[in-house]
């Protein structure tokens, strides 16, 4: 759609525009072993043990860091390529959000990576109790094109962390970037343990066959049931970051000025390209047209007179998404917006009106900057209505009523809400990240990330002493042993309790004592009350 973009950004020697299936640093192979082979090389790297050390992990991301750092402008190059995306949008968009991520796990990680002692009980009160985080082993990252440096990188960052060795595959639709990942980040990363693939719908193919220790998936839902049943094959962990039409509830009990601007921003930026985009809005008739007149207003502000020539306004990624967003205006009251441009991919910010749940537009996630308005009769009706479709991605509620927000919250599910906001939720790496149902599975994001790709190893450290209390364990086996067993796994490790035991232990042990030496200790009482009474005279002497 941009050539002087594309041809502004590309500083690639043109030898490696040719999407095919190699790790980048290595020479092309055929299409058919290449995967076999970048897997193979993957693994062998990752059994010679050299990313399990913290002190690798935490040299590899700084090295990531740097990459960031130095390569910012062919980053914002290639997303102006492929996306239209000014130079502050893929700050904003794209790379700050990677810094952000790789500062976070660089300060964490070591917390994060240490063993995790658990409560011990009866049984195990002598030994040590640990969860231990290891690596997984080689995983494959697919990105997906909407935001193609941050759904690539930021899964990454947690597979490094985690001490993994990981195969990134970015995507071709966003060719540019796809391009620069493959020729920058073998300069900075280790080149066998962090292969980059390039290549389309084959190359994705070839590179399922192999076996994974865990596949994380960002895309279309069809396809990750594609990625899914591959992984099957080898019983291979995935997580999906899948789509959806996620719901925005506008109530009227609300402030509507502030609300619709955050739906705009939400909904358009990246020309409404974002997996978290509100993709439609629910509301009572009542506030329709207020609701259209604030997104006018506040489109105004952000784009100015003529969006087209706005730096902040991307563009569609390409023709077929082109064609497919424009298709869904067909029929439609436009409220706003509507014009399009086919040879620039096009689309300006669009508004549907009193749009039926029947129509196209409501079939399909929108995926582009078309906002259908749809009335319901109260927030019954919205709930109603979200509950009779796929659980979406995300799901935003605007209101001061709390009674309104604990309902739509506790009466639908979603992969994350954000409350009288869009999107934000995404911003905070406390909060896990993935959707639910037909929008995805697992999650990811800061310590959501670490986790997603370590295995967390039980770890239980006896010794070989006092084997005598295992007797109760072994063969042949009795009722008293039954009771022993009953006492020890029923009843919890407490220390209070444990505190008492030893006391009354402690007691019945000082009355043993006594009794075996009574004689003793009565001459020894005797031999004290004698030097007492010598010492009585003394002092009246
Ligand atoms: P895409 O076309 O870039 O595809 C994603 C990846 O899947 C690519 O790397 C591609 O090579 C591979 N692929 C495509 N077809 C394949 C096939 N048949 N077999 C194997 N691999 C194949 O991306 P897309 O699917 O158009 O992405 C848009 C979708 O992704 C939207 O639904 C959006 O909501 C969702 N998304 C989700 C998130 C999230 O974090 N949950 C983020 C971004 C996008």
């Amino acid at each position: 759609c941009y050539p002087r973009a594309a041809s502004l950004a590309r500083r690639l020697p043109a030898s490696r525009r040719g999407l095919c299936l190699r790790p980048a640093g290595h020479s092309p192979r055929g299409a058919g072993t290449g995967g076999r082979q970048v897997v193979g090389r993957a693994r062998a790297a990752f059994g010679s043990g050299r990313c399990r050390p913290l002190e690798f992990r935490m040299q590899q991301l700084k090295n990531l860091e740097r990459m960031v750092r130095e390569k910012e402008e062919e980053i914002a190059a290639a997303l102006r390529a492929d996306l239209h995306k000014s130079g502050h949008n893929a700050y904003t968009h794209e790379i700050l959000t990677v810094l952000g991520e790789l500062a976070l796990v660089m300060e964490k990680l070591p917390s994060w990576a240490a063993p995790q002692p658990v409560k011990k009980n009866l049984l195990t009160m002598r030994d040590e109790a640990y969860i231990y985080p290891e690596p997984l082993g080689v995983v494959l990252v697919i990105g997906a094109w909407n935001y193609p440096f941050v759904l690539v990188m930021q899964p990454l960052i947690g597979a490094i962390a985690a001490g993994n060795a990981v195969v990134v595959k970015p995507s071709e639709v966003s060719e540019h970037m796809s391009q620069l990942i493959a020729d920058i980040l073998p300069q900075y990363l280790d080149q066998e343990l962090y292969p980059v693939v390039t290549g389309g719908v084959p190359e994705t193919t070839e590179l399922l066959t192999q076996r994974f220790d865990h596949i994380l998936y960002t895309g279309n839902s069809a396809v990750g049931k594609i990625v899914m049943a591959a992984a099957a094959k080898h019983l291979t962990p995935v997580t999906l970051e899948l789509g959806g039409k996620s719901p925005c509830y506008i109530d009227k009990n609300c402030d509507l000025a502030v609300a619709c601007r955050r739906v705009t921003w939400g909904k358009y930026v990246n020309c409404g390209q974002t997996c978290l985009a509100p993709d439609y809005v629910l509301c009572e008739p009542s506030i329709q047209s207020q609701v259209v007149e604030y997104i006018k207003a506040n489109l105004q502000e952000f784009y100015g007179e003529d969006v087209k020539k706005s730096p902040d306004y991307e563009r569609i990624i390409n023709k077929r998404h082109f064609r497919r967003i424009v298709s869904l205006l067909e029929g439609q009251k436009i409220a706003h917006g509507g014009e399009t441009d086919e040879a620039s991919c096009f689309i300006a910010p669009t508004v549907l009106t009193d749009v039926s749940p029947e129509s196209k537009v409501m079939e399909e996630e929108i995926f582009g900057p078309v906002l259908p308005i749809l009335s319901v009769k109260g927030v019954d009706e919205a709930i109603e209505f979200i509950n009779s479709r796929e659980k979406p991605l995300a799901l935003y509620v605007f209101s001061n009523d709390k009674k309104v927000i604990k309902r739509v919250i506790s009466e639908t599910s979603s992969g994350g809400v954000t409350v009288n906001d869009v999107i934000m939720h995404f911003f905070l790496p406390t909060l896990p990240f993935g959707g639910v149902g037909n929008s995805g599975m697992g999650t990811y994001h800061g310590k959501h990330s670490f986790e997603t790709f370590s295995h967390r190893r039980a770890c239980l450290i006896k010794d070989l002493k006092l084997e005598g209390l295992n007797k109760f364990r072994y063969m042949p086996n009795s009722q008293k042993k039954v009771d022993w067993t009953k006492f020890f796994v029923l009843k919890q490790f407490n220390k209070a309790r444990l505190g008492l035991i030893f006391l009354a232990l402690l007691g019945v042990l000082a009355a043993v004592v006594i009794k075996n030496h009574q004689s003793v200790l009565k001459r020894k009482a005797l031999l004290i009350v004698l030097a007492v009474q010598r010492l009585g005279w003394l002092s009246g002497c």
